[in-house]
């Protein structure tokens, strides 16, 4: 039985003070909640102001992004050797708006893995094909080819730490949420890639969360398929209440 993971993708949004209270407010509703993995990503800025508010919750924090080298003259990122060193324990890699607007790529996607392994980050690495694709039948081609290339060279035991996000990405921010068969027909591809891949241990093992415009109303229907193990959400994550109530959701009687 894998454990549900469920994490929240600020993205460029809030500002110190709001920060503060969006995390105070998580910590009120969701510390000590057993149940359920949960992790908060804010922009870098508010990393280590939420890794002290959060202290002992239970609520761990994630960045963003990182880069793959751990220092160097590499104006405007951010390691994992930093992100560590403020308490950050997760980081999202490969979000669908990095490859979309920054030119990230599965060799990319496969450098800033490795580093956050090497640093001991736990990795959401984001896999999902566009509208284009889905409508010309290259679903499973494309997640194929993202989740081969993302997770290239990596062995069973790196696995351990890393959780997959399948975001398609014409359910980020548009309110079109995948159906729960759409969502498990490709969560059960990739495990089956991920078999292929590893062993059956390994493929039973890592979670596989879904993303794409996730909300209260939708969480219990998404999270209730099989080889749904959690959700990356967006737009959801900016309020605690919205937040507090997909986390709760997401396993029967919490
Ligand atoms: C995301 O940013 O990963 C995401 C899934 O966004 P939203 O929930 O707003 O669709």
């Amino acid at each position: 039985m894998r454990k549900k993971i469920i994490a929240g993708n600020w993205k460029m949004f809030k500002t110190a003070p709001e920060a503060v209270e969006l995390v105070e407010g998580l910590k009120k509703e969701l510390a000590g909640m057993n149940a359920v993995d949960v992790v908060v990503c804010p922009p870098f800025v508010h990393l280590s102001k939420a890794v002290e508010i959060l202290s002992g919750s239970g609520i761990a924090v994630g960045g963003q992004n990182l880069f793959w080298e751990d220092s160097g003259a590499f104006t405007g990122e951010i390691s994992g050797t930093m992100l560590t060193s403020y308490g950050v324990k997760y980081v999202i890699i490969g979000h669908s708006e990095r490859r979309q607007y920054f030119g990230e790529t599965n060799e990319t996607v496969n450098k800033r893995l490795r580093a956050a392994l090497k640093n001991g980050l736990k990795a959401i690495v984001c896999v999902g094909e566009n509208l284009a694709e889905r409508e010309g039948g290259k679903t499973f081609d494309v997640v194929q080819d993202h989740v081969k290339g993302s997770l290239a060279g990596l062995t069973k035991e790196d696995m351990l730490k890393v959780t997959i996000a399948y975001e398609p990405v014409w359910a980020i921010g548009t309110g079109k949420t995948a159906t729960s068969a759409q969502a498990q027909e490709v969560h059960a591809f990739i495990r089956d890639i991920l078999q292929k891949m590893f062993d059956k241990a390994t493929a039973d093992a890592t979670r596989i969360q879904y993303g794409g415009s996730v909300k209260p109303e939708n969480a219990a229907e998404l999270m209730s398929q099989k080889d749904v193990d959690g959700a990356l959400v967006g737009g959801a994550c900016l309020k605690a209440d919205s937040f507090t109530a997909i986390v709760k959701n997401s396993v029967p009687n919490s």
